[in-house]
């Protein structure tokens, strides 16, 4: 049902439609949206005071509020725009794919969610890692196909950049916000290279190291990306780097040190 207590649902049965959001943002019960503009179109942008919600495609507002009323058990409400430090941390995120420090909502999230979108949220824009790196940082090794399933339900995308988190065989994987397709959309836009790194995967080689400082890499780190063409050695497996005498990059950390 609406979730709301009971005299406010008996409220919400008399009140005429326009003077209920008023109403429950005077009683505090309601959080909030926006629309904002990202690279992949409109969004709406809900947020509570402990930060943002949900993000979802622009579409039918009322479908928007329903839904978030079946998800989170409190009704939503339009207001011009986030509060203005949010507003700016969001359209960076949405406009640049800046993601880092902004406060996400964690109400309606299992540890493990949490824990999951926490560790994608320090992959920087442009950059990508495998399900089972994510399953490994948050101490969960093996976990790979419930971190996929978490990313893909994650309430806040773009906010939290799931996109980031892709299959290890080069496949980039499902998409919580439309189309799988626009995970591709996201990372070009960033500045992923996506042939030359498919050019990569579908060779088999997973990880790039420099002969001059003998650390490897995920090939899309910003130290990967500096290593010159002459000095570049690829490896199959993290196994592989070690017996070649090289060690995981401390910053992409493709195994553990
Ligand atoms: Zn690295």
């Amino acid at each position: 049902m609406t979730g709301l207590p009971e005299h406010l649902a008996d409220l919400r049965a008399a009140a005429p439609p326009h003077l209920l959001p008023g109403v429950l943002h005077r009683v505090g019960l309601a959080d909030h949206y926006a629309i904002r503009p990202s690279i992949l179109g409109p969004v709406f942008v809900a947020f509570t005071r402990r930060g943002v919600s949900r993000v979802d495609l622009a579409g039918d507002p009322a479908g928007f509020e329903a839904a978030y009323l079946a998800r989170f058990g409190r009704a939503v409400v339009p207001a011009d725009a986030p509060p203005p430090r949010l507003a700016a941390t969001v359209d960076r995120a949405l406009g640049a794919g800046r993601t880092r420090g902004i406060p996400v909502d964690p109400a309606g999230l299992s540890e493990f969610q949490a824990a999951v979108l926490r560790s994608a949220a320090g992959i920087p824009p442009g950059e990508i890692r495998p399900y089972a790196w994510v399953a490994r940082e948050i101490g969960r090794p093996g976990s790979g196909r419930a971190v996929g399933n978490a990313l893909a339900a994650n309430p806040v995308p773009l906010v939290v950049p799931c996109h980031r988190v892709v299959r290890a065989d080069g496949r980039f994987g499902r998409y919580s916000l439309g189309a799988d397709e626009s995970k591709r959309v996201l990372l070009a836009a960033e500045g992923l290279e996506i042939e030359a790194l498919e050019a990569l995967t579908s060779r088999g080689v997973r990880y790039l190291g420099s002969a001059t400082t003998r650390i490897y890499c995920h090939p899309t780190c910003r130290h990967a990306r500096r290593i010159t063409a002459s000095r570049r050695a690829e490896f199959r497996s993290p196994g592989e780097a070690a017996r070649a005498g090289f060690r995981p990059c401390r910053d992409c950390r493709p195994a553990t040190a």
